[in-house]
């Protein structure tokens, strides 16, 4: 019985290997290494597809969170508000810029942000809220937006997972005022390195990450403000916009497999994400939770199969947050989370069989 491990990223790029080397070749006669035509034309076609006016491609999904921090004028003091079962980078950007991530708790079954809890974290310090689009599924962005137009506050989305996702029927970009992405392999439009992006659709805010990516200056040698050097790499643009091409196919082979494991495990024992009817995910993982984790992994194992957990702690309870106070028992939704989720494995190669012995094992759980 072969192995299945919960992702394998080599069938994938064996598919696209020919075609990337050869942009890679091209990239290497232009000596276009860092941003450059390779990368331009990536954010044109990212832009595109995410139905966003503008997209700024830059070195990881993390200075992607940095930089709408900084775009949206966050800074020392200011809080964020931000699920508390998210990957920790989420909060990264707000710590960056001395601002203070106050976490919520999710909701019981979608696992996404609760705007129902949301109010109660506003104060008169609250700048934004950073919504996270877990797990490839769109959080409720209007009810979330609601809440922030009443309070004044910026809505910031973390698309790092969330690749091609739909909303109410639209790209996710269309309709947002800055959302981050991530290109780490790993992620449903992974980079052969790393890789990021904000898409926007205000000209100011572009004009701003433009400046930011690249040492704060819109021309050489002359820094207009602080910036960084978040720029992407040219061979990591060159190979993202091969797999662009490729991705809805991939992310439908995903939803294909999703809709097996909804339809065909049966096992009381196991909880699956409730859907929104609203969002349409791209399964960047599929997450179930179990009673007895340390059981079911080991039948998992039995059947040669090797599950992942995302995410094992809860923002608030990590140490890098000590500082901030939180303790165990302030976002129960969460912590179960952390304390009971696995990861089915999930990626766009798995056959028919694998997705055959995965549904057998959960079952006979
Ligand atoms: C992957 C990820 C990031 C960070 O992206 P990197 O490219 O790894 O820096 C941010 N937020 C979420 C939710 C992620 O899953």
């Amino acid at each position: 019985m072969e192995k299945i491990g919960f992702l394998d990223l080599k069938e994938q790029n064996q598919q696209v290997k020919a075609e990337i080397f050869a942009a890679f070749q091209k990239v290497f006669e232009k000596t276009a290494f860092s941003g450059g035509p390779f990368v331009q034309e990536f954010e044109e076609n990212f832009a595109t597809y995410t139905g966003a006016k503008y997209a700024v491609a830059l070195s990881s999904g993390t200075d992607a969170v940095h930089l709408m921090c900084i775009a949206a004028g966050i800074g020392e003091g200011d809080e964020v508000i931000i699920p508390a079962n998210t990957f920790i980078a989420s909060p990264w950007g707000v710590v960056y810029e001395k601002a203070i991530p106050v976490f919520v708790d999710c909701d019981s079954d979608t696992w996404e942000i609760d705007p129902a809890k949301i109010e109660a974290a506003i104060t008169p310090k609250t700048k934004a809220i950073m919504g996270v689009h877990l797990y490839g599924q769109p959080f409720n962005r209007d009810a979330v937006k609601a809440i922030a137009d009443k309070h004044n506050l910026l809505l910031l989305e973390d698309a790092a997972q969330a690749h091609g996702a739909y909303y109410k029927g639209e790209s996710l970009g269309k309709g947002a005022f800055m959302a981050g992405y991530s290109f780490y392999p790993g992620k449903n439009l992974g980079a052969t390195g790393e890789g990021g992006a904000i898409v926007t659709n205000d000209e100011n805010i572009y004009n701003h990450l433009l400046s930011l990516r690249n040492h704060g200056s819109k021309e050489k040698y002359y820094h207009d403000i602080i910036g960084y050097n978040y720029r992407m790499g040219g061979l990591e643009g060159a190979a993202l916009n091969i797999k662009l091409k490729y991705l809805d196919e991939w992310n439908n082979k995903r939803r294909a497999i999703a809709k097996r494991f909804f339809t065909e495990i049966n096992n009381p024992k196991v909880k699956m994400q409730t859907q929104l009817d609203f969002a349409n995910s791209v399964y960047h993982l599929f997450v179930v939770t179990v009673e007895d984790r340390e059981a079911f992994v080991k039948h998992l194992n039995t059947h040669n199969i090797f599950p992942g957990m995302h995410y094992p702690v809860p923002c608030h309870l990590q140490k890098a947050f000590g500082h901030l106070g939180y303790k165990h028992g302030d976002f129960t939704n969460s912590e179960y989370l952390a304390e009971h989720c696995v990861s089915l494995p999930m990626y766009a190669e798995l056959t028919r069989n694998k997705v055959d012995r995965i549904i057998e094992a959960v079952n006979t759980y």
